[in-house]
């Protein structure tokens, strides 16, 4: 991830448009994204640098199995949107969930209740924050804007686009493995004039700057990736056959769907393995992936979760919101802690009554040799 903070206000318009008009009517295409980053995780010191790197990578991926709440502003009305433009958002999400991945996606009524505050300010042009970063922004503000219409094959790209961010992905044009070499001057003029009218640390942010290669998944380029821009003539260097532009095919490529499986795998079904008291549960998990248990508690009073090992996991206690024969709802988030980087183990401490369920989810993020660590409850 690039290390730029930017202020998380709502007025905060990194790529200010002169040309703010109706994004019913007629955009150039090359209208582009802009990823809204916070400060990175902060490394201690003497951290190795193989586990900062996987540290790096998986830094802001959702647990999987969340569910992710998102909402549109129906007010200021400058910030609102025809049913067309919200339905082409709504689409994209089913979109994403429809390639089977663990992540699940609820629109809720009111921004207040969301964890994803989409507006679209045509001034902000078209930005999401990446993966849980979104849970740090200051809920008077949103989260994702669009700055153009969404109903063109471009716009169902920008949704996808977007989206991508929101569940963690980087820009794809900016993996190191890509070797773009960049015509900087007239990068800089093309982006600093209309429609994006970027600064130069704007355009430097979101083109020329390469991502740690750790963000990137250590992959090979994919320029048909949703999160990769599109390109017009005069701005590549090399690779030489894209002196003439580059134009992604539109649409998740093939690569997307894997990633996205990959980080947020299908959940399994049924219930997950139940943990007793005080009886360790060994976690043979590989970095990125997760455990899931249930525990039911015995009796009423605080109980300890705690991790055990060396490796660097993220622990949340959740429990679901739903009433007796209603649908599921939004699993609610009781505690979490995240070791990553941290010569501690992820611990918690939560007051149950007797007979609460609730699920304890561990991500690994870090680990030497899978199976040498365990999870606990006390
Ligand atoms: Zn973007």
């Amino acid at each position: 991830m690039a290390t730029r903070s930017k202020k998380p206000t709502a007025t905060s318009a990194s790529a200010a448009s002169t040309d703010a008009g109706s994004y019913l009517g007629n955009r150039v295409t090359l209208h582009y994204c802009t990823m809204r980053t916070v400060a990175p995780q902060a490394m201690p010191a003497g951290v190795a640098d193989k586990r900062a790197k996987l540290l790096l990578l998986n830094a802001s991926k959702w647990l999987n199995g969340s569910t992710l709440t998102y909402a549109f502003y129906n007010s200021p009305t400058n910030w609102s949107a025809p049913t067309a433009q919200k339905n082409a958002v709504r689409a994209a999400f089913a979109e994403w969930k429809a390639l089977g991945i663990g992540l699940n996606f609820n629109e809720v009524s009111s921004v207040a209740n969301a964890q994803i505050r989409i507006a679209f300010d045509l001034p902000a042009g078209s930005s999401s924050y990446i993966g849980t970063d979104n849970l740090t922004i200051d809920p008077a503000a949103y989260t994702m804007t669009f700055g153009w219409d969404l109903t063109t094959p471009y716009g169902h790209t920008t949704a996808l686009h977007e989206i991508g961010h929101a569940i963690g992905f980087p820009h794809e044009h900016q993996n190191p493995k890509g070797g773009i070499v960049w015509d900087e001057p007239a990068v800089y003029a093309s982006l600093g004039g209309p429609p994006n009218n970027w600064s130069r640390a704007t355009t430097f942010h979101n083109i020329i700057e390469k991502i740690s290669p750790d963000t990137v998944q250590n992959s090979s380029w994919d320029p048909n990736s949703v999160m990769h821009y599109q390109f017009e003539a005069g701005l590549i260097l090399k690779p030489a056959k894209y002196k003439n532009g580059l134009t992604p095919k539109g649409g998740l490529s093939a690569r997307d769907k894997t990633w996205a499986r990959k980080f947020y795998p299908p959940l399994p079904s049924g219930a997950p393995a139940k943990m007793a008291l005080f009886q360790s549960q060994p976690l043979k998990l590989a970095a990125n992936q997760q455990a899931d248990f249930q525990f039911v508690a015995p009796t009423s009073r605080s109980y300890t979760f705690r991790t055990f090992g060396t490796a660097d996991t993220v622990l949340a206690i959740t429990q679901a919101t739903a009433k007796k024969g209603t649908k599921p709802g939004v699993a609610k988030m009781l505690a979490h802690d995240d070791d990553g980087g941290h010569e501690r183990n992820s611990e918690v401490q939560v007051k149950l009554k007797k007979g609460d369920k609730v699920q304890v989810k561990v991500r690994m993020r870090f680990v030497e040799k899978a199976g040498e660590s365990a999870v606990m409850v006390f």
